[in-house]
């Protein structure tokens, strides 16, 4: 996946899917010229590249970590590593859900892909991963979430709930009338914000305050469907990531019992919590979580996740591509925009699977390997 082939002009044919509309979605082919998009074949081409196949618009992973693992931050090799991994999965926009390093060097490499930043996560005292979060005291949220929202772009990252040693179970990080002032600064500087929420009793609070989406929503009930689809919350559900919560309930079982019961009920419903949403109309978007403990290149398997959960396979794939480009403010296949996209063997529309193996990644108009 090294070489890069800089040719002048790009044409893929076969069946290029601009939109979930079955009737209007397809073209039958597309040019990249100087790495935009155009659907009028460029007079006089020559050196043309053909790629043949089934062409969406680059995927989206709207919840990953780029500069962080485990453990907190990292070097900026490995957060190069990661990157690449996303990028060769087809991953081509990334939101990057808060990350402690540093990675705007990455938007000057063009091999890389683009990145929508949260800033870093902030979260209250000792009430988050370590190394990961400002950890702070709600007098202190407005000024936080100011600074992050004019550090990143476009989005603010907060903890919502967390596991509260006193109670020993999940618990809301932030009192109602702090994080509605904060949530109101976010949007006067221009920011959205979105916040990790497991538990069921944080999500209200923050809806009311204004939150924009939510991350893993793992606690959404009958109650608070409705809420979050008359306000439109978006929801990132982080399937692949959830399935991890039976393991960290075995993990945390000895000490914290209540929460690794509520952890285990959590996981259970995950599928029809999800696809209650989806009918209720909320929006939904693919997410992995990659970078915690997660590894990266996994938006294929997520977008087969919300199928299991019971999307049609259009939904969970606009929920990668035309929707969340929308929803981030991004073009998808249209002529001017940037030529990022991949090419399949066959229809990822009869069965997503084939995300899995892309059969050409194409950015900013250059195919990668
Ligand atoms: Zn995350």
């Amino acid at each position: 996946m090294r070489s890069m082939s800089d040719s002048g002009v790009l044409h893929i044919k076969g069946r290029v899917l601009v939109g979930a509309d079955p009737d209007g979605g397809v073209r039958d082919e597309l040019w990249a010229v100087d790495g935009r998009i155009t659907f009028e074949r460029p007079a006089g081409a020559r050196d043309v590249t053909t790629v043949e196949g089934w062409a969406l618009p680059g995927l989206v992973d709207a919840h990953c970590h780029v500069g962080l693992d485990a453990h907190g931050p990292v070097d900026a090799s490995t957060a190069e590593k990661q990157a690449l991994t996303d990028r060769d999965a087809g991953a081509l926009l990334l939101r990057d859900a808060g990350s402690p390093s540093d990675t705007r060097w990455i938007d000057d490499r063009e091999d890389l892909p683009r990145i929508i930043r949260a800033g870093r996560h902030i979260a209250r005292t000792r009430r988050y991963i370590r190394n990961y979060a400002h950890e702070i005291e709600p007098d202190d949220l407005v000024a936080y979430v100011a600074r992050e929202a004019r550090r990143g772009d476009g989005w603010v990252k907060l903890v919502g709930d967390w596991i509260d040693r006193e109670t020993g179970d999940l618990s809301a990080c932030w009192p109602r009338g702090e994080v509605a002032a904060a949530i109101a600064e976010a949007h006067r500087l221009g920011a959205r914000v979105t916040a990790h929420c497991f538990a069921e009793e944080s999500l209200a609070p923050l809806v009311e305050a204004g939150i924009d989406c939510i991350e893993h929503a793992t606690g959404l009930t009958e109650e608070t469907i409705p809420l979050f689809a008359e306000r439109g919350v978006a929801i990132v559900p982080t399937l692949v990531n959830i399935a991890t919560f039976p393991r960290l309930a075995d993990g945390g079982e000895a000490k914290f019992p209540r929460w690794a019961d509520h952890m285990r009920r959590l996981h259970a419903r995950r599928y029809e919590t999800v696809r209650a949403a989806y009918d209720a109309g909320i929006p939904v978007f693919v997410g992995t979580d990659a970078g915690g403990s997660l590894a990266h290149g996994l938006v294929g398997q997520e977008v087969a996740e919300l199928v299991k959960a019971g999307l049609p396979p259009l939904a969970a794939l606009s929920a990668a591509t035309w929707s969340a480009r929308a929803w981030l403010g991004r073009p998808g296949l249209e002529e001017g925009a940037p030529a990022d996209l991949v090419v399949y063997e066959t229809d990822p529309r009869a069965d997503v699977r084939v995300l899995g193996s892309p059969k050409r990644v194409i950015l900013r108009g250059r195919v990668i390997g």
